[in-house]
């Protein structure tokens, strides 16, 4: 099995290139945010617990997500592999993530990182929240929150997986076909 993680700030574009990506690689994609969107949406427990922390731009807890994709690992097998969207987003997770793949046997295949500059992160953003009407794109000191948490909390991983020969970047301005055609490309020198 492939698992390959698509890495990049909020607004980066992970979840438009996610559709391209699975389809052509036979690739099972999960989204930790749309997970935990679907939470909201039917009220659960779980989703309680999560909207607060999403609406303000924090992260939820590391074991939350952690349990998530194993789940999804565990119940998906028509595939050639995994596509994470939004996951690890903290260095624990990306050692949970070495743990739950290690006791399978496996292992990250490669990060391939989206990358736009904080200015074009709101612009993005701001389209988003036209279109999908997520409660976390509507309010600017959202907005911020989710860049700072991205800077302190996420950015830390590019390091992390370029220690382990894993990390690819691929420039995420321009226009989607664009972008599509930088990771595509990416994905066959992996
Ligand atoms: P996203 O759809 O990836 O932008 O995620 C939306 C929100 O869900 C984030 O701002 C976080 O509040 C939460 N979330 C998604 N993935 C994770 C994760 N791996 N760890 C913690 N929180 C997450």
């Amino acid at each position: 099995m492939k698992y390959y993680i698509l890495f990049g700030p909020p607004g980066a574009g992970k979840g438009t290139q996610a559709a391209a990506l699975a389809e052509k690689y036979r690739l099972r994609h999960i989204s930790t945010g749309a997970l935990l969107r679907k939470e909201i949406s039917a009220g659960s427990e779980l989703g309680l617990k999560a909207k607060a922390l999403i609406e303000a731009g924090s992260l939820v807890p590391d074991e939350v997500v952690e349990g998530m994709i194993e789940s999804e690992f565990d119940s998906v097998k028509d595939v050639d592999g995994f596509l994470l969207d939004g996951f690890p987003r903290t260095l624990a997770q990306a050692e949970a993530l070495d743990g739950i793949l290690s006791r399978k046997g496996e292992e990250v295949t490669a990060t391939l990182s989206i990358m736009i500059p904080d200015e074009i992160i709101f612009e993005r953003i701001a389209h988003r929240a036209a279109i999908e009407g997520r409660a976390d794109d509507a309010d600017p000191d959202t907005i911020r929150n989710r860049i700072d948490t991205y800077h302190r909390q996420t950015e830390p991983l590019v390091d992390y997986y370029r220690k382990a020969g894993k990390y690819r970047e691929a420039d995420g301005t321009g226009s989607i076909e664009e972008v599509r055609e930088r990771i595509f490309s990416l994905m066959e020198k992996v």
